[in-house]
């Protein structure tokens, strides 16, 4: 291996997140190394991935069809690692240097948990886990001396105009929204969308859980909560503005008025590779900002009506405790059976929201308790859904 290449272990390789990492990679010129690959389904595409990196290791995260799979396209130099353990194995080995925690949803959060617990810096996309145990991921990160670098693109950019100040200094922080396929729908036509027309994302390439996300702004919810978490932030300083061309990928106010923004096209590439080579910058493969010609960028408030989400995002950063958890999990489930076509796009809110107002708030939950009320929330998402 290359003296000076940082060794990664991508956990999600097979995702949105997980390739665009891969792509980073490729184009690093052997300054990136893959220690490590990891998917939960699609084995074949893990397969293909590890034919051409080469990792030392790679985990099928799902046993039972790590069982059923046909491995012999595996090359000789790499093992099989299968299940949690396998995960767990991976990112606590000692030549990892980065860990890009690309799994979706709170099936990401063990990875993640184990590489801080090893001490890990970690890269993260998966802002589910922040969503359900922040304050604990972020003592964990401290104790471990584990870094946390932010992949979502506005938390990046949050991250970069931060440098441009003093913490003491910040205002607030104003997170940018495209605002999703459905920006100028009424309440009438909201209520009519189907799972085609919630997946076309007018400016992002993503997997299909954030996608409706964002569709809903619940993505944008679950991102005020991660930055609350992330840069220990009051609820009250964090805004959002729906910013439709996703040029501007969020900005932070100072005290004397300057607001700083990070500007580029909408592709994952660059807030990824930032991540990997932290504190430096390198010649990214992502398209660049051309401004030789005209170009216009849209600011406006979003529709709380229209889109609850948000409030739910501002409440549950408020309250803290075992609410980001029951919000997630709640949105997980709501999600699943919208993509099954057994709930409304109209419902997913209403349903997150209900669950949340049932559930036993706790101001300081361990991670066991948010666990189980992960799976109590799953259950309770079911009475909303048609079977
Ligand atoms: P995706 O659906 O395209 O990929 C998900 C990955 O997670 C796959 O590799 C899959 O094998 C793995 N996975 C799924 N379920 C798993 C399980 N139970 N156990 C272990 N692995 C499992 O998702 P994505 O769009 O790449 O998003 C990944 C994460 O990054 C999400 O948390 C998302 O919110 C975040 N994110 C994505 C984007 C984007 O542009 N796609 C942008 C910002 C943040
Ligand atoms: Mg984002």
């Amino acid at each position: 291996m290359n003296q000076a290449a940082r060794s990664i272990a991508i956990l999600g390789s097979t995702g949105s997140i997980g390739r665009s990492t891969l792509d980073v990679v490729a184009a690093s010129k052997g300054r990136l190394q893959v220690a490590g690959l990891t998917a939960n389904s699609r084995l074949d595409d893990l397969c293909q991935q590890t034919q051409h990196f080469q990792p030392p290791w790679i985990v099928a995260t799902d046993a039972e069809r790590a069982r059923e799979f046909d491995w012999s396209a595996r090359p000789d130099g790499t093992e099989l690692l299968v299940g949690q353990r396998g995960l767990e194995t991976l990112v606590s080995q000692p030549t990892v240097d980065i860990v890009v925690a690309a799994i979706v949803g709170s099936a990401g959060l063990t990875g993640t948990w184990a590489a801080l617990q090893a001490g890990k810096t970690v890269a993260l996309a998966n802002k589910e886990t922040l969503v359900m145990a922040g304050p604990l991921v972020m003592r964990l990160a401290k104790s471990r001396n584990a870094k946390i670098l932010p992949v979502d693109s506005e938390h990046c950019a949050v991250f970069q105009a931060l440098e441009a100040g003093r913490r003491r200094d910040v205002k607030r922080v104003i997170l940018t929204a495209s605002g999703g396929p459905f920006r100028k729908h009424t309440t009438e036509q909201l209520a009519q969308v189907t799972v085609d027309e919630a997946l076309a994302h007018p400016t992002w390439n993503m997997g299909p859980k954030i996608t409706v996300d964002s569709a809903t702004m619940m993505n944008k919810a679950l991102e005020i909560v991660e930055a609350r978490w992330l840069f220990d932030l009051s609820p009250e300083q964090i805004d959002v503005v729906v910013h439709p061309q996703s040029i501007v990928h969020s900005m932070v106010e100072f005290q004397d008025g300057s607001v700083v923004a990070q500007l580029s096209p909408p592709d994952m590439k660059l807030p990824i590779q930032y991540a990997l080579t932290y504190p430096e910058r390198w010649e990214c493969p992502s398209p660049k900002l051309d401004l030789s010609s005209a170009l216009n960028l849209e600011f406006e408030p979003p529709d709380l009506d229209r889109f609850p989400a948000i409030g739910l995002g501002h409440e549950v950063a408020r309250a803290g405790g075992t609410a980001g958890a029951v919000l997630n999990a709640a949105n997980e489930a709501a999600v699943a059976g919208f993509l099954d076509g057994r709930l409304a796009f109209t419902d997913i809110v209403p349903a997150c929201r209900s669950v949340l107002e049932n559930h036993h708030f706790h101001a300081d939950p361990t991670l066991q308790e948010l666990i189980e009320l992960d799976h109590w929330a799953r259950q309770e998402v079911t009475r909303w859904v048609c079977t």
